[in-house]
């Protein structure tokens, strides 16, 4: 008998996303490998045993003061993992969405000093201890709507030392919140104000840095932002390039606002995950589904940048690309909720509600290397829980901003009893 110290029973879905390839694809990116009238044991927080309650129960006793816990025929997924995250900054630009209203564009704004380098200004300045404070917070609202694992970006310093004061304080933020999370170096987010009209000198910076931060495994992604006024795909190439052989993964911010050649350079390198895509090209997503790239969309950023487009969702997994979810938190687009993104998955970027949650688990995960931990609920997985009040899991994003009863992230409670 396996001896368990957490044991959810009463599942009326167990939505296990355990079946099938890495990451979920075309006819398969909606398979939730459903599990009816189930049960999922815990011990040491890894998963022991998940499926049919009565195998489960035959299978394992609940240790003298583990904890027993019964839904009543609500539905158990895998917390959700947010692919995208910019959650290290100080600051807020509450202030920026009337000049957005009245049609101003992201690069506008930036152009003038605001948008992101006003909150580079804010995070320059902000103490480490505040900075922490900030992001644990954000995490403790990201959790109470599921979310057990974050990929987390620097670049809101913009400094050689100040992009590596960001990354340096990823861990401790992964302490007090008791999430797992993914560093990605984002020193190529914009050319710093005080490089302005050099950005090859930036580049070159930038170039010399990389090997450094991965050597010191501050980061497991190196990211950059291939848009006009901010890295063209040339200087792109070399610092991707510089990234890879440092022994990083790639990730690019890709085609959001033009077609840049974001999606196409993703696919040459080989990339882990191409984000947004809002102008990707069609014909750029053969490419992404030949080179495995997932597709990260981040459905609400358009819509809180009143850019008037939608994530093509449905068109990507048609073309075989594999498609993930994240929130873009940002001050620009300022979502904590993966069940908000959820939501606008289904009813902007067209997925189906299953495939919008295989986007939100186990292709999260592929998408920022951590599918060996996270995104799926079976033995030996890491015991990341969320529970909902409803029958079915599909019910997640049509309910629009659902939270979950509970969530559990390393078989401990990480939401308020
Ligand atoms: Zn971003």
């Amino acid at each position: 008998m396996i001896r368990a110290d957490l044991l959810v029973t009463g599942i009326g879905e167990l939505a296990t996303l355990a079946r099938g390839p890495l990451p979920r694809r075309g006819a398969a990116q909606g398979d939730l490998g459903l599990v009816f009238d189930a049960a999922v044991a815990v011990a040491g927080g890894v998963v022991v045993a998940a499926g049919p309650e009565r195998e489960v129960r035959r299978a394992v006793t609940l240790a003298a003061r583990g904890v027993h816990r019964s839904i009543d025929g609500g539905c158990v997924v895998p917390g959700f993992v947010d692919a995208h995250t910019h959650l290290l900054f100080a600051g807020d630009r509450h202030g920026e969405v009337e000049a957005k209203l009245r049609g101003a564009s992201y690069g506008d704004i930036a152009r003038r000093g605001g948008g992101l380098f006003a909150t580079v200004r804010a995070t320059r300045r902000a103490a480490a201890a505040e900075l922490v404070d900030r992001a644990v917070d954000r995490l403790r609202r990201m959790a109470l709507a599921g979310t057990t694992t974050a990929e987390v970006k620097s670049g809101y310093a913009l400094t050689v030392p100040g992009e590596r004061r960001l990354l340096d304080l990823i861990p401790e933020v992964a302490r007090q919140s008791g999430l797992r999370l993914v560093p990605t170096y984002l020193g190529a987010h914009a050319v710093p104000p005080e490089y302005d009209g050099r950005a090859d000198a930036w580049v070159r910076t930038l170039l010399s840095e990389i090997p450094r931060i991965a050597a010191s495994g501050r980061a497991r992604f190196c990211d950059i932002f291939v848009e006009p006024g901010f890295f063209s795909a040339g200087p792109a190439r070399r610092i991707l390039t510089a990234a890879r052989s440092a022994g990083l993964g790639l990730k690019l911010h890709a085609d959001e606002f033009s077609a840049s050649g974001g999606a196409e350079l993703a696919a040459r390198l080989g990339a882990r995950s191409a984000d947004h895509l809002l102008r990707a090209p069609r014909s750029s997503y053969a490419g992404l589904a030949r080179a495995g790239t997932v597709a990260v969309l981040l459905p609400v950023t358009p819509f809180a940048s009143l850019s008037g487009t939608a994530s093509p969702g449905r068109e990507l997994v048609r073309a075989g690309v594999p498609v993930a979810l994240g929130t873009d938190l940002s001050p620009n687009s300022w979502v904590e909720s993966m069940t908000i993104v959820l939501a606008h998955a289904v009813y902007a970027a067209r997925l189906s509600p299953a495939e919008a949650l295989a986007a939100a688990t186990v292709n999260a995960a592929c998408a920022i290397g951590a599918e060996g931990e996270a995104g799926q609920i079976r033995p030996g997985r890491s015991a990341d829980l969320a529970i909902f009040p409803v029958r079915h899991a599909v019910e997640i994003p049509y309910r629009i901003g659902l939270p979950p009863t509970a969530v559990y992230c390393r078989g401990r409670q990480v939401t308020p009893t």
